[in-house]
């Protein structure tokens, strides 16, 4: 299950979220969207295939959240514990950053402190975390 971390602005309540390792699937289109669960003792038809490992993390550059992908699997899988198996195996915590997708700039895990884009003078701090 992903990870969310809540930052709000100390200045004008601006907030965002930043999201550490969710799965994802892909769409018949092609895009990246988020795997949901099956709900307890309901089976889909067809099943979900879960394709790998996203997280959305904060650009200071962009000032915005920006996807990363950690895992992506050759071929999708039926059960997500398949997707961490293979973060495992290649020594990933989940709290991997990279570049920026949009401009390149090194992605940060922990926004704390960076200045808010919205107001411009506060600054962004954690209020809180939870489980989707
Ligand atoms: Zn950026
Ligand atoms: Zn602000």
């Amino acid at each position: 299950m992903p990870y969310v971390y809540v930052y709000q602005c100390d200045g004008c309540d601006w907030d965002t979220e930043v999201v550490l390792a969710q799965e994802f699937r892909v769409t018949p289109e092609g895009d990246r969207a988020p795997y949901d669960y099956p709900a307890e003792g309901l089976v889909q038809w067809p099943p979900q295939r879960v394709s790998g490992l996203r997280s959305r993390l904060w650009c200071p550059r962009c000032r915005a959240t920006r996807e990363l992908v950690l895992v992506q699997l050759d071929e999708p899988a039926e059960h997500p514990v398949q997707v961490f198996l293979a973060a495992e195996a290649r020594g990933m915590t989940g709290a991997e950053t990279g570049p920026c997708p949009e401009c390149g700039a090194e992605l940060q895990v922990d926004p704390e402190g960076m200045p808010c884009p919205r107001c411009g003078t506060g600054r962004l701090a954690g209020i809180g975390e939870y489980e989707p």
